[in-house]
């Protein structure tokens, strides 16, 4: 019976770092134990309102006096409406202090945030690593581009990130998970307007 409690690892927290840290874990063998305080979320199954039309929402889709009343910091940005409202931790529930604006917008179950964020992630370049000698305020890092692009690679083809192949020295292109026929067809309008524009496909 005891053997059942023991576990090499404990993470707490599904979220992007917890739900990172468990798969890696598993994946090399270790027994690990999940603590997460939201409620279940089934990929897939549970994302019941995943693709309905705007019509189909009492609101279309959008945010009611009512919402802007509960979620007083939510309602600073984008996320608070009635598409994904159920995902949002209550921010009547759960307040907390600002001595300045701090934007803290919480999703309490299964998978956290990682259900929620827009897969923008920035890989550093080389210029980055070696920015502090060369604004002389500190070291260089210990390590380079070079040592860290595999491991870039590495979480990008799991975790899908958007954007564009753009071959930047310094923003290097990301693996990306993306419809690379919406940033053609993009860029083409664009280019007609003589502008250039890095394209990225929020899901
Ligand atoms: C709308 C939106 C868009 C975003 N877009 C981007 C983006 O494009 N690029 C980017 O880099 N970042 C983005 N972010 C930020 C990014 O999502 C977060 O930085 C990231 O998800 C944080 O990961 P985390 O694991 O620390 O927290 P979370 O993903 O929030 O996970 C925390 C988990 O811990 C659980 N938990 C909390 N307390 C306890 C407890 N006491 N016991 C057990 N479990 C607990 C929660 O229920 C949750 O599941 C975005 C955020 C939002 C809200």
């Amino acid at each position: 019976m005891a053997d059942n409690n023991t576990f090499d690892a404990i993470v707490v927290g599904s979220g992007i770092s917890g739900g990172w840290a468990a798969k890696e874990l598993t994946e090399r063998g270790l027994n690990t134990i999940m603590l997460e305080r939201g409620f279940n979320i089934e990929h897939g199954k549970d994302y019941e309102k995943s693709n309905r039309p705007v019509w189909e929402y009492p609101h279309r889709g959008g945010r009611t006096q009512q919402m802007i009343a509960d979620y007083p910091h939510l309602k600073r940005d984008y996320p608070l409406n009635e598409r994904n409202l159920h995902y949002w931790a209550s921010d009547k529930d759960n307040p907390y202090t600002e001595t300045k604006r701090f934007d803290w917008f919480r999703g309490y179950h299964v998978g956290g945030r990682s259900l929620m964020w827009g897969r923008q992630s920035y890989r550093w370049s080389e210029i980055d690593f070696k920015a502090n000698e060369k604004d002389g305020i500190a070291i260089p890092w210990p390590i380079g581009y070079k040592d860290i692009e595999p491991w870039y690679t590495h979480v990008e083809k799991f975790a899908g990130i958007q954007g564009s192949y753009e071959n930047l020295p310094q923003l290097p292109d990301s693996h990306f998970f993306c419809r690379q026929w919406i940033s053609i067809l993009l860029r083409k309008m664009w280019h007609r307007r003589s502008k250039h524009i890095i394209i990225i496909n929020v899901h």
